[in-house]
């Protein structure tokens, strides 16, 4: 068995979903190792716009068997839906579609948690981090207990500790829907059943600076975000990892609150907000904008491991009348370059900005997104021999 990684190098929102349905043809097993349905990873298929909140972005691709890691929590009510959203598009995850056994299950009454103490920190108020707090509680719900006798009592119980007035729990029903639905979909002893394959594809959500233990807390995720997240997430010892895609956008965003030193305002940020598109997928909220932050980067960079970098939405920045990178100095106080915008992605001016990047950042860039779209992705080393031909 051979593992490779994705993950976000800055705040989440990097384009990993697009990158992972991009790279997954290539792979047997796609699997999630953190988080809960705040992520949302946007993809076309087929045209059509699809946000996946906990399923797995390989799950496009018929060959490819998708997980739910053990270090995730689990909605029931929404991955639900979200397989019954599959179904409809014609695409059967019956016979590839598996949960890790020691995933936990978010309760309504989590998401009521989370509304009361998670809005200083701008969460998206899914019941994730109250989740995760009481698994690291050890009171918690895993979702092997789905079969137990005991499961409803146990639920009950835990949902009584968070006393919470029954009027402000709304969605109960939808929670045991889930879970009658969730009983039918196969779980597995991950570490085992994962050493049954041989390429398997770890697929993170939110970025490194979310990381619950290395990201700008307290304005972080619940979870591990960076290469930790693989290993606790999905029992995989570090030996088995190979690849290490660390995924960044050619700027900078930010959905919340919380520290952002690249941070811009005004006439540059709208240009981003507007041409990225750069709302969130889960909450629609507006993300702030900036410049890229290569030394930021860098602690991303070797707290992962990255052995491959990729690059997104460099298109977005066509055209921007002024462009600049953050090179160095203090958080409160940065030093930037001033770069040469680009007008299309064949140009020096990008080319320039790649190689700044390789060069601060020490790792060669493996490939570079042109658009949101599938087939807008080109390997750099295929960009590079094309150049030098012409
Ligand atoms: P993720 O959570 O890292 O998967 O990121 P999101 O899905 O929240 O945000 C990425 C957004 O950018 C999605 O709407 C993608 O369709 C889009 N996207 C991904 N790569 C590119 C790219 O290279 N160019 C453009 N313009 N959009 C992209």
């Amino acid at each position: 068995m051979r593992v490779d990684v994705v993950l976000g190098l800055q705040w989440g929102d990097e384009g990993k979903g697009k990158v992972v349905d991009v790279l997954a043809h290539s792979y047997e097993v796609v699997a999630r190792f953190q988080g809960g349905p705040n992520a949302g990873h946007t993809l076309y298929w087929q045209g059509k716009k699809i946000v996946l909140h906990q399923i797995p972005a390989g799950i496009f691709h018929p060959h490819v068997t998708c997980l739910v890691g053990d270090g995730c929590v689990i909605d029931p009510g929404i991955l639900k839906r979200e397989l019954l959203a599959i179904s409809e598009l014609g695409l059967g995850w019956e016979g590839r579609f598996f949960l890790g056994r020691n995933a936990h299950l978010i309760l309504p009454t989590h998401k009521v948690l989370d509304k009361l103490s998670g809005g200083h920190i701008g969460t998206t108020q899914r019941g994730i981090g109250p989740a995760y707090a009481d698994r690291y509680a050890r009171r918690g719900i895993p979702i092997f207990w789905l079969h137990r006798s005991d499961f409803e009592s146990q639920v009950r119980h835990l949902a009584a500790m968070h006393a919470i007035p029954p009027a402000e729990v709304a969605s109960w029903e939808d929670f045991w829907e889930g879970v009658e639905f969730l009983r039918k979909v196969p779980q597995v002893e991950t570490p085992r059943w994962l050493s049954g394959h041989s390429q398997v594809l770890a697929e993170g959500s939110q970025g490194s600076l979310l990381d619950i233990f290395w990201g700008t807390y307290p304005y972080v995720t619940s979870s591990h975000t960076t290469i930790a997240g693989v290993v606790a997430g999905l029992g995989v010892a570090p030996q088995k990892i190979r690849r290490v895609y660390g995924v960044l956008k050619a700027y900078t965003t930010r959905v919340g609150e919380g520290p952002f030193p690249t941070e811009i305002r005004g006439l540059l940020a709208r240009w981003m907000q507007e041409r990225g598109g750069e709302w969130g997928s889960t909450t629609g909220r507006l993300r702030r904008c900036g410049w890229l932050d290569l030394p930021t980067l860098q602690k991303t960079v070797y707290l992962n491991g990255v052995t491959d970098l990729i690059l997104t939405k460099a298109d977005v920045l066509c055209g921007i009348p002024e462009l600049k990178v953050r090179i160095g100095g203090e958080d409160e106080n940065p030093s930037y370059l001033s770069m040469t915008p680009w007008e299309n992605l064949d140009s020096e001016a990008f080319y320039a900005y790649i190689r700044l990047i390789e060069k601060s950042l020490g790792v060669p860039l493996y490939a570079y997104s042109t658009g949101p779209e599938r087939e807008a992705w080109r390997l750099f080393s295929d960009a590079e021999a094309a150049k030098n031909i012409s």
